[in-house]
């Protein structure tokens, strides 16, 4: 049975408010493209949330009509309430899928289901991605081919200081010699998450073809699959 897949993408929404170059690339806010390129889709729905909304436009109704949540968060991850952060958790143990996307590795939610600090090398230079598939087959690379070549990005390098992913889908190498885990997957209680590196805000790298191909893939494997309710506690034997 094929049902539509309610997705939130959530951003910060501040560089593109205050820094014309970034203004100059999502002048909508990094949102809005992903938002767009995720409504050429079929059988997906999508809205958008902001930090700056009341409760960063994440309220409970909103949550519960989430199958999947996308997240771009960079310079305000401290202003993210915690009782927001509360409730994020629980829904993703409870099925939702979590999207987090570069800068989001230092994001609270990210940072609080991982259990590990999350940092990394990272120099805004002029470094040359080139993010290679290591998973060929999975959904999440699907119509990929053996790499996506990003000419501009931000370089994150390792260590990661992740927890070892369930599959590692991508790795990226950068031209100033760094290696980086960039597709990772992994679940937490019943939701899947999917960590994917790129998007620095001075880098047109939402707009890339083979960025909105993987971050679509990803919706689809991270949202909820349908499962009998389970049961935990006390527990009579089946057999007398
Ligand atoms: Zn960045």
């Amino acid at each position: 049975m094929v049902t539509t897949i309610r997705v939130t993408v959530w951003n910060e929404f501040r560089h593109e408010r205050h820094m014309t170059e970034v203004a100059n690339i999502y002048p909508e806010g990094i949102h809005a493209t992903i938002a767009a390129a995720l409504r050429k889709e079929e059988q997906i729905e999508v809205r958008t949330a902001t930090l700056d909304e009341p409760e960063h436009g994440l309220t409970e109704d909103v949550l519960q009509n989430t199958d999947v949540l996308i997240w771009w968060g960079h310079s305000a991850h401290g202003e993210v309430a915690d009782v927001i952060v509360d409730r994020l958790q629980q829904r993703v143990l409870g099925g939702m899928g979590l999207i987090a996307l570069h800068s989001g590795h230092l994001s609270k939610i990210f940072t609080r289901l991982m259990g590990t600090s999350c940092d990394l090398k990272w120099r805004v230079g002029n470094d040359h991605e080139r993010l290679w598939v290591v998973a060929p087959g999975h959904p999440i690379v699907e119509r990929i081919g053996q790499y996506i070549e990003l000419e501009h990005e931000e370089m994150y390098g390792e260590h990661f200081d992740i927890p070892q992913p369930d599959t590692l889908v991508l790795v990226s190498w950068f031209s100033g010699g760094e290696i980086f885990r960039s597709g990772c997957c992994y679940t937490r209680g019943q939701g899947k998450i999917f960590y994917f590196r790129p998007g620095h805000e001075t880098f047109p790298t939402y707009h890339h073809p083979q960025v909105q191909r993987v971050i679509a893939n990803a919706v689809r494997w991270a949202a909820p699959t349908y499962r009998t309710p389970l049961i935990y506690g006390n527990t009579a034997p089946l057999e007398k």
